[in-house]
């Protein structure tokens, strides 16, 4: 299928009511959006924008935290929505650690609160934000659909709950549920003027392009002693646009019929730290001065999918999985916005 029959499907499938975005004004959320309503599907983003940023959104905006009851039933009262796609979460592993009552507050009681929304609202279908976190140190690379979960930091804990928490809800009580369990989103917009800006910066790309900005002196690499070929850690790095794309087919499958599911999104092929350095150098033109540091508390070697199920299930596969397209789209937005979306 292509996107366009998948997207009739949608349509033909979701006959009423539009599809609330729950933290859909942050990166991953925010192009999700923008896919969405490019394809036609009508949505209504809810964000307390703590993390969040306005100007990422063009769609209708509910201004709430889903720990405000009242006003998440205000919301589904008003909206009347179909589906739900659930982005809105705390993501700082090293936070998590010092702070797991904010993380288990935010991620795990917060869910209860939408699904409860959800349910009072007769609104079955929900597409959830999960994460390799929740696979913990793997035991078999690269790493399968069904791998064990068992995640190493209260991040990844609390995803995992969110995880279990909507299947049980979706046994119990006829909800519909897909899990999308990402490997580490990167890139920007190639149809918007949005794209990653997260405060405090802690990802690799967009601090490496902070050195091609002139913004730092140097990017710090986080050990060179791994397992690896070269020694540093290996990530799979997937498209933001990709990873939309995956989400809008999820929507497709709950609405046709199809009551749980949970795969990977990755590409497939992993990247180095040093790799990731050099492809930057490449696009940028910047010399970007580099230095080895001692490894980061938490990081395992190497994080790869293997996973087959996105495709099986969902008719998924990434189409800008070449790094140097997506550091290439990372860059266009970092020139645009050095300094994020404030001004
Ligand atoms: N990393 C690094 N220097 C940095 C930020 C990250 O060497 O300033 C490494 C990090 O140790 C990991 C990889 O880059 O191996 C990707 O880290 P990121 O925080 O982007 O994503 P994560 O894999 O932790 O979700």
């Amino acid at each position: 299928m292509t996107t366009s029959d998948e997207m009739e499907a949608l349509n033909a499938a979701s006959p009423v009511g539009p599809v609330l975005v729950c933290g859909g004004a942050g990166y991953i959320g925010s192009h999700t959006v923008e896919l969405l309503e490019r394809r036609g599907v009508d949505v209504v983003v809810l964000d307390n924008l703590k993390a969040g940023h306005r100007e990422a959104v063009q769609a209708p905006l509910e201004v709430c935290d889903l720990g405000d009851v009242e006003g998440l039933d205000r919301v589904f009262a008003k909206h009347k929505p179909s589906a739900v796609i659930h982005f809105a979460a705390l993501c700082y592993v090293g936070e998590s650690v010092t702070d797991p009552a904010k993380y288990y507050k935010e991620n795990v009681t917060n869910t209860w609160e939408l699904l409860q929304a959800m349910r009072r609202a007769e609104c079955r279908d929900i597409v959830f934000s999960s994460t390799c976190a929740t696979y913990g140190e793997p035991t078999e690379m690269p790493i399968p659909d069904g791998h064990s979960q068992k995640p190493i930091n209260p991040y990844g804990n609390t995803k995992l709950h969110m995880e279990h928490m909507m299947g049980d809800f979706s046994r119990a009580y006829g909800m519909r549920f897909g899990a999308l369990r990402y490997f580490n989103a990167a890139g920007a917009s190639t149809m918007r003027d949005i794209g990653e800006a997260h405060d405090p910066e802690t990802h690799l790309i967009p601090l490496v392009l902070q050195v091609a900005l002139g913004q730092r002196d140097e990017i710090l690499m986080f050990g060179d002693d791994y397992d690896t070929p070269d020694g540093t850690c290996v990530r799979d790095y997937i498209h933001i646009e990709d990873l939309a794309d995956a989400h809008l087919r999820a929507l497709v499958k709950l609405q046709s019929g199809t009551e749980r599911f949970a795969c990977n999104l990755g590409t497939g092929t992993g990247y180095s730290v040093l790799e990731v350095v050099e492809v930057v150098r490449k696009i940028t033109g910047h010399r970007i001065p580099a230095r080895i540091v001692g490894r980061r508390a938490g990081d395992p070697a190497m994080l790869v999918s293997g996973g087959t199920q996105a495709k099986a299930i969902l008719g998924w596969e990434p189409k800008r999985a070449d790094l140097e397209v997506i550091v290439a789209d990372a860059w266009r937005f970092a020139q645009a916005h050095p300094n994020g979306y404030k001004s």
